[in-house]
């Protein structure tokens, strides 16, 4: 079996949620060099590709950034719905404030999609519940993408969420169930309407196979990584996050932030020459759409 599709996926979330994952104090970030830097970045490696990607934006921040977002129209991007205020606990709150917020981000999202439709959800920190998805129907979308099928992601996080308790600066990443982190990663009916879209892990390891694994991993293990997953998965939903195409020295990187989060000690310029490679392999060997577009098209049958 070989992956006869797949799809370019980034959540474009901005730096202030970083700092709250890492348990830092909040400080105001100006001009937020993901929508500022890192976006301009991202389109440079798809002007070069020449296929659309699915953009997960923030109903929040992202709106007031529309120049980060104009070149999605050219090559027909598709805009994808990451909650109005990407709170890591949206699936502790109850329905009509889970209603709320992504009824909210659907409307304030709308006008930076190119084809005037939001189809698509992406929970923030990966964590669904029935609840969740009960609101994600009502809106009328045809697909999530929440899950990471990983179930050593989920240790990691585990083990990260609890160190920064003992160190007295708490996370406000949510630890979620184990269950949501090891099923399946084959796409699947949620119910008649509504497909899940897993993001892609390594077959054998389910490591992800996500930006931050990319960009920090040697070239013989990307290789063995992509050349898995080309060859046992029908479909390669490939994540990344803005912060993937930012390092500690560029403009408005917060010092401390840099100390917390290792990828950005990648120089920026190893990082795009990574993408690029991943990117230009994806399209030699595999049929790169929206996910918009592989869940109505239903080409994952
Ligand atoms: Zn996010």
């Amino acid at each position: 079996m070989t992956a006869r599709s797949s799809a370019i996926t980034i959540d474009v979330d901005s730096l202030r949620f970083y700092r709250e994952i890492h348990g830092l104090p909040p400080a105001p970030i100006e001009d937020d060099p993901i929508y500022t830097v890192a976006m301009p970045r991202f389109w440079e490696l798809i002007d070069e590709m020449r296929r659309p990607p699915t953009l997960f934006l923030i109903g929040e921040d992202a709106p007031r950034h529309p120049a980060a977002f104009e070149a999605a129209k050219a090559v027909g991007a598709e805009i994808g719905n990451h909650s109005f205020a990407h709170d890591y606990r949206l699936t502790t709150r109850s329905s009509a404030d889970i209603r709320a917020d992504l009824s909210r981000a659907h409307e304030a999202l709308l006008p930076l999609s190119p084809d005037a439709r939001i189809t698509g959800f992406r929970a923030p920190g990966y964590n669904v519940s029935p609840a969740l998805l009960a609101v994600v129907k009502e809106l009328g979308y045809r697909y999530d993408s929440s899950l990471l099928p990983s179930p050593l992601y989920f240790g990691l996080r585990a083990a990260a969420i609890a160190m920064y308790r003992v160190l007295g600066r708490p996370s406000r990443s949510l630890t979620g169930e184990l269950r949501a982190f090891s099923g399946t990663q084959a796409p699947h009916p949620i119910d008649a309407d509504l497909i899940e879209l897993p993001i892609t892990c390594e077959p054998l390891t389910r490591a992800p196979l996500f930006g931050t694994s990319w960009v920090v991993a040697s070239d013989r293990l990307r290789r063995f990584m992509l050349n898995s997953a080309l060859k046992r998965l029908d479909l390669i939903n490939f994540e990344m996050h803005g912060i993937d195409l930012l390092d500690s020295t560029d403009r408005g990187v917060p010092p401390e932030l840099a100390a917390s989060q290792r990828d950005l000690k990648v120089p920026v310029r190893e990082k795009m020459r990574a993408f690029r490679q991943l990117f230009r392999e994806l399209a030699e060997h595999t049929d790169v759409r929206t996910l918009g577009t592989l869940a109505v098209e239903g080409a994952l049958s």
